[in-house]
């Protein structure tokens, strides 16, 4: 019996990679719902070649009008508008699969239902967990639900880990493993040699067109910020059981090494290949079987000189701010997430300039530092209010 997935945030670029995958496996998976945002032309594609029973979408317009298309065209999809619809789907009794990939806040409920339920969830929505880190973790552990990782170097690190941890790694303890530390890799993005004067004048184009990978705006500007790796870094915390001591953040030009794990023998374990979303996701959508994808294999003969650098505060600010909210708590990454979510919305809207988004991070951040946050009504109050600071700034420097 093929797999029933729902892919939420499927016409995003971790959604599109998901059906990829899935198109090429369909005696493994079948998929049983999409849901999308605004891009309704690309969610009626996708019903068009997948068939799913289910649809959903933000705007109950939308809905109406992606009905009548389905319908239409001869399929019998039932399309759904709104969050709750989205908190459904993820909590179907006939799912077995979830891929949490929303960006950002959107995402945290919709995949908090998945775990409720006891699902196979494969997180790719990071912010979920460094909004809700302690909550999401709990939730999983008291539903039994099954956590696999799609970032990339979560996904790495998982699979560098020793066997008996992957399945519950959240709650494994390192140091009994023989682990002495957690290599995050990045690439340090598309600014990393770029004059640290020149940065003010940064454009949106520029900030999202990283070097090695294809992704969405907004995981392309926080990889050019470098928040990408901390909210990463807040991730890791909480997907390995570490502290921030644990982790070192290492800068790898290439993309190649996509984590790494040292050991106290001396050993360091990496993942590698080319930088293909479709690998973790074919890693977690079959775990723990293996199944091909069209990445392109590696070439050992091909590939560059690897590199290795240590990231530098001045050029990074977000980083250092993300590792500083993970030792505060909860509601100081929250809040981080918040504010930052606004800011690289106000700068891909050209509101204010690109050395801006770390501004509005740090008094954000600063404002909600000892908050503490551990309940969903108190996480999302945090999230609410880290979002009118975070606006109130940036009315101040649009003014
Ligand atoms: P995209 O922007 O490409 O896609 C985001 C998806 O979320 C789209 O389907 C979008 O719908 C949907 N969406 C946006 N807002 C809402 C909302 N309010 N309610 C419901 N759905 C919404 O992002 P990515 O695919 O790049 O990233 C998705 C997640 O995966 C992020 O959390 C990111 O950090 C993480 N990730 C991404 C990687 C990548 O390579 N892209 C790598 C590792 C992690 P629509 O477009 O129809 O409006
Ligand atoms: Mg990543």
């Amino acid at each position: 019996m093929p797999k029933q997935v729902v892919v939420l945030g499927a016409t995003g670029s971790i959604g599109c990679s998901t059906l990829d995958v899935i198109a090429q496996h369909p005696g493994e998976f079948q998929v049983l719902a999409l849901t999308g945002g605004l891009r309704v032309d690309v969610l009626f594609r996708q019903c068009v070649s997948f068939k799913p029973r289910f649809a959903a979408v933000l705007q109950e317009k939308d809905a109406s009008e992606l009905q009548r298309q389905l319908k239409d065209a001869g399929l019998s999809t039932q399309v759904l508008a709104g969050e709750q619809a989205f908190c459904d789907l993820a909590a179907h009794p006939d799912a077995d699969i979830v891929m949490a990939a929303i960006v950002g806040a959107a995402g945290l409920l919709p995949t908090l239902a998945a775990v409720k339920q006891g699902k196979t969830v494969l997180l790719a929505n990071k912010e979920a967990l460094v909004m809700s880190g302690e909550l999401f973790i709990d939730a999983v552990k008291q539903h039994q639900a099954t956590l696999l990782p799609i970032d990339s170097e979560h996904n790495a690190i998982f699979q560098c880990l020793p066997a008996d941890l992957q399945a519950h790694s959240y709650q494994s303890d390192l140091q009994k493993a023989g682990i002495a530390k957690i290599l995050l890799t990045g690439s340090g993005g598309p600014f990393r040699q770029k004059p640290l004067a020149e940065f003010a004048a940064i454009t949106p184009e520029q900030a999202v067109a990283h070097p090695n990978w294809s992704m969405g705006r907004k995981i392309s500007v926080d990889s050019a910020t470098m928040m990408n790796k901390g909210l990463e870094f807040i991730e890791a915390r909480w997907l390995f059981n570490c502290q921030p001591r644990d982790i070192e953040v290492v800068i790898h030009p290439q993309s190649i090494i996509h984590s790494m794990v040292q050991y106290s023998d001396g050993s360091v374990i990496a993942q590698l290949g080319n930088p293909d979303m479709r690998t973790p996701i074919a890693h977690a959508l079959a775990f723990p079987k293996r199944i091909a994808t069209t990445v392109k294999p590696l070439n050992f003969f091909e590939v560059p000189v690897f590199s290795f650098e240590k990231p530098d505060p001045s050029r990074y600010p977000c980083l250092f701010l993300a590792i500083e909210a993970c030792g505060a708590g909860q509601g100081a990454t929250t809040a981080l997430n918040a504010a930052n979510e606004l800011a690289v919305d106000a700068f891909l809207a050209g509101r204010i300039p690109f050395t801006s988004i770390a501004e509005v991070n740090a008094a954000t951040l600063s404002q909600f530092t000892h908050h503490q946050a551990t309940q969903l009504q108190d996480i999302l109050a945090v999230d609410q209010a880290a979002r009118r600071h975070a606006e109130q700034l940036l009315r101040t420097m649009h003014a």
